[in-house]
């Protein structure tokens, strides 16, 4: 039997409601912050991602899907979404549009990555672009909306970790500090950090290699090296946060994973899970970087799988259970099956959930089904009923029965009593 890839999942029937009921929640927080959907392609130049995420991270180094198209171009599966998203902003002329354009997306990316507890090669990320303001106020706006929607979803034990990364005029000074502490032991370094000593050393901090992590401890930290203008932005970043009663811890370890992020940075970290469950920051520098005008810029991504399964074992909630049917309708015989039809198509056409059989059962085995699908009145119409006009209306939680006429209105009003 053929398998999906590894990494992969299907989201089937029983549990796709769920998500919807992430996404739903998700975009009605996102829209009263003001953004609005785009939707980019699932692959892009290979360039775009070279560049836009830098070509000494994990996700462009190790990765990327990328292949080439029977045209001999180089095409990548998208890794993640800003990239993406700032490309089509440059592409379309959105600098015209007004400032700050805020945009959200909900995505599937692609890594091919060491599958593990929420580490998957097919996932999908709910993210949000602020894309125009250099102020620190697009960042409080950013993270207080995604506290909001962390908070949604009531899972317990999430901290938000902050720190700031600086622009390339601090981090010019740090990475020397930096590649003095590295320095005294890359030979211990593994491969990667090794080729990344020169070109990026903070990518280093970032490596997920057991060895280097002990190596990395006692590194000096970016935020020790801020430039004014750097700790003027973070400072009034916490300031609001705590004006806002946002709890939030300082971090000086993050660096994210990706090259394009500057100022300011931030995880929330599912501390029951080990991993982390949304993050984001500033990326000043990418526009410009991928073609665009000078734009000062800010973003986050949510991993909604890691959410989802952190949701459904905390979650049992009845708000979020499916949708089940109105009315369950059977019939008897060919006068009765004709009145079924013609009641069902009605009823669907006032936006009422009609199940009937539809596999040519006995009554016995319809009326099964109608109480697997968990129905909430039942209908069975025979001869008799349609003649009379008239039929019997079960109550399936109750047992209660009625005399209802078959007419669409007596229906409706019956079963939204
Ligand atoms: P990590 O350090 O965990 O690899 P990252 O820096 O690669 O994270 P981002 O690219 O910033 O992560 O992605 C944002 C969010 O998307 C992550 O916090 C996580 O919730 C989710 N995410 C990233 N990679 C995966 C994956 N392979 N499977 C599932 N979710 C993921
Ligand atoms: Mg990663």
């Amino acid at each position: 039997m053929i398998q999906k890839p590894k990494g992969t999942k299907d989201i089937l029937p029983m549990d796709s409601y769920k998500w919807a009921y992430v996404e739903n929640k998700t975009k009605d927080i996102l829209e009263n912050y003001g953004f609005k959907e785009i939707r980019v392609p699932v692959f892009e130049q290979t360039e775009l991602f070279e560049r836009g995420v830098g070509d000494t991270t994990d996700v462009v180094q190790k990765e990327m899907y990328t292949f080439l198209d029977k045209g001999e171009r180089s095409i990548t599966l998208r890794p993640e979404g800003t990239a993406g998203v700032v490309r089509a902003y440059i592409e379309n002329g959105m600098s015209s549009l007004p400032s700050p354009t805020k945009m959200w997306y909900m995505m599937p990316m692609y890594r091919y990555e060491n599958v593990q507890k929420g580490r998957y090669r097919e996932f999908r990320q709910i993210g949000a672009e602020i894309i125009g303001s250099a102020s620190y106020k697009a960042d409080v706006e950013l993270i207080v909306m995604a506290d909001q929607i962390i908070k949604a979803f009531n899972i317990p034990g999430v901290t938000l970790n902050i720190n700031s990364i600086g622009c390339p005029e601090c981090r010019a000074k740090y990475q020397e500090a930096l590649k003095q502490f590295i320095g005294k032991n890359l030979e211990t370094y593994c491969d990667t950090c090794k080729t990344r000593f020169e070109k990026n050393p903070m990518r280093i901090l970032d490596c997920k290699e057991k060895k280097c992590k002990q190596l990395n401890q006692g590194a000096p930290v970016i935020i020790d090296y801020l430039c004014e203008e750097c700790n003027t932005h973070f400072e009034n970043v916490k300031k609001s946060l705590d004006t806002l009663k946002i709890s939030y811890i300082i971090d000086p370890g993050i660096v994210r994973g990706l090259d394009y992020y500057t100022k300011t940075v931030f995880e929330f970290v599912s501390e029951t899970e080990g991993y982390t469950v949304l993050a984001g920051g500033r990326y000043d520098g990418l526009v410009q970087e991928l073609g665009g005008q000078k734009t000062e810029a800010i973003g986050f991504a949510m991993g909604e799988d890691r959410l989802i399964d952190i949701f459904e074992k905390y979650n049992q909630t009845n708000e979020v259970a499916q949708k089940t049917p109105s009315l369950y309708i059977a019939s008897i015989g060919e006068i009765a099956e004709e009145k079924l039809q013609n009641l069902a198509l009605a009823l669907r056409k006032n936006g009422i959930y009609i199940e009937t059989d539809i596999c040519a059962r006995s009554m016995k085995a319809s009326l099964k089904y109608a109480d697997k699908t968990k129905s909430k009145y039942l209908l069975v119409i025979g001869e008799d009923e349609v003649n009379t006009n008239t039929a019997k209306i079960k109550n399936m939680q109750t047992g209660e029965e009625m005399d209802v006429k078959l007419e669409v209105e007596n229906i409706i009003k019956e079963i939204l009593k």
